[in-house]
């Protein structure tokens, strides 16, 4: 099951893929945590993205389809993969198809996470990650156990570099600039799944997991 997660930033990919791959069992790849792990661990990769992603900005096409191709790469994609912030421009979509078409594969269900600008901006800038594991809260929606603490690990919980309100805001424009063409990109290719990304974490889940069947 070779699948891609295709939402706005703030439409709850990152919680939605949580859930699916611990139900289908394939890896979660995210470009965005990938940078994120290169810049904490101050690596020549992660100091070329950070100027990029501290501005709301993609990071260059032919850098993300390095590491994107080079994680898919791994034994662990051979039963299939769930794509989370990858692809983000038609470029990296059709690099993606013909690295997939060059092993005798495909891109099997896009999963296109639909929400509002309004909304989005309230949930990327209530949003807090935690330091060490990643789990995400928000300050009114999801709020954790005990304030600023993540109730997985214990951690300091942080917000993202990107998420305050110009670098969000950014980051939506970009979004239907660069990566809403995708839509329609793969609306040709027939399999799209449209989910109104607004009816609740559960809701949400369940109607993919009606998309996806068992
Ligand atoms: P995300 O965690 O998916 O919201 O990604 C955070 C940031 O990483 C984005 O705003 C971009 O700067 C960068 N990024 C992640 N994935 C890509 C991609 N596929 N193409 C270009 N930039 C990306």
């Amino acid at each position: 099951m070779n699948l891609i997660l295709l939402g706005p930033p703030g439409a709850g990919k990152g919680t939605q893929a949580a859930k699916i791959v611990e139900k289908y069992n394939i890896p979660h790849i995210s470009t965005g945590d990938i940078f994120r792990e290169n810049i904490k661990n101050g690596t020549e990769l992660g100091k070329k993205a950070q100027e990029y992603m501290n501005a709301g900005q993609l990071v260059p096409d032919e850098l993300v389809v390095e590491i994107a191709t080079d994680r898919l790469n791994a034994d662990d994609c051979k039963n299939g993969f769930l794509l989370d912030g990858f692809p983000r421009t038609v470029f990296q979509a059709e690099k993606l198809d013909e690295f997939l078409a060059a092993k005798g594969d495909k891109v099997d269900c896009v999963l296109d996470i639909d929400v509002p600008r309004d909304e989005l901006m309230i949930r990327l800038t209530g949003r807090r990650v935690c330091k060490n594991c990643g789990a995400s809260f928000h300050v009114v929606n999801i709020p954790p156990k005990q304030e600023g603490i993540c109730d997985v690990c214990g951690a300091e919980l942080v917000q993202r570099a990107d998420d305050n309100e110009e670098t969000a805001s950014n980051r939506i424009d970009v979004y239907n600039k660069e990566t809403k063409p995708l839509v329609d990109y793969y609306e040709a290719a027939g399999n799209i799944a449209h989910i109104d990304g607004t009816t609740g974490l559960e809701n949400v889940f369940n109607t993919i997991t009606e998309i996806l069947g068992d």
